[in-house]
């Protein structure tokens, strides 16, 4: 069971559907195994039904609903695209159950973590891009080998990490499988990784780390 999990804003904002991808594949990657937070998204699907309940009607032309129908554009089933869904249909059923993948994760994500095409700047830290990278949001998994510690940094921005296995902490406390942890401008801090396994999370951050320290001030220009 995590012990630190999204705001009530962003849990808000997921339930309104209002999210860019990477950031509604990490939340609901957390609540895939987090009981508290799928109440706490389903009473804020109450309330939004509750507060279009209460809206009152809006009158609108009545031509607008067969003009809306009109710009659909529906495509004809075609023998490309049965192609192209039976080939979808058969990768989904080949994607492997891998060990501590959530399931928002496995249509991106084929190979164990141990397999993964890591790239990365020292050999303490390596990175792996997700696909899902946009609107501003960039999403990876970092993976920090066991026992060490990463350069001190803070963010420009906000950073959203998941544990997905392993575990790190830093000042502020320990953070195991399933954590959701946001770090943003007025943190500072130094993530390590517990000494028994390397720690791989899934971070999105809507602007790029900065480096504090000396070395990490030699590795910002890096950092996209
Ligand atoms: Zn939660």
């Amino acid at each position: 069971m995590a012990n630190y999990h999204p705001s009530d804003e962003l849990l808000m904002s997921f339930s309104a559907g209002q999210m860019p991808d990477a950031l509604g594949i990490i939340v609901a990657c957390h609540m895939e195994d987090c009981a508290h937070c799928q109440q706490r998204a389903a009473l804020y699907d109450r309330l939004g039904g509750e507060i279009l309940m209460n809206t009152e009607d809006v009158p609108v032309a009545p031509q607008l609903l067969d003009n809306l129908l009109c710009k659909l554009e529906l495509p004809e089933p075609s023998a490309a695209n049965e192609t192209q869904l039976n080939s979808e249909a058969s990768a989904a059923s080949e994607i492997k159950l891998i060990q501590n993948l959530p399931k928002p994760l496995r249509r991106f994500v084929n190979k164990e973590f141990g397999q993964l095409p890591w790239s990365g700047m020292t050999s303490s830290l390596k990175e792996f891009q997700l696909p899902f990278s946009g609107n501003g949001y960039t999403a990876k998994f970092y993976k920090i080998s066991a026992g060490k510690e990463l350069p001190v940094h803070t963010h420009r921005g906000n950073e959203y990490t998941l544990v997905l296995d392993g575990s790190f902490s830093d000042k502020a406390g320990e953070y195991h499988q399933g954590d959701f942890i946001l770090a943003d401008t007025q943190i500072i801090h130094q993530p390590k990784a517990a000494n028994d396994a390397d720690c791989i999370c899934f971070a999105v951050t809507d602007a790029p780390l900065k480096m504090t320290g000396f070395f990490g001030r030699m590795l910002n220009p890096f950092l996209k």
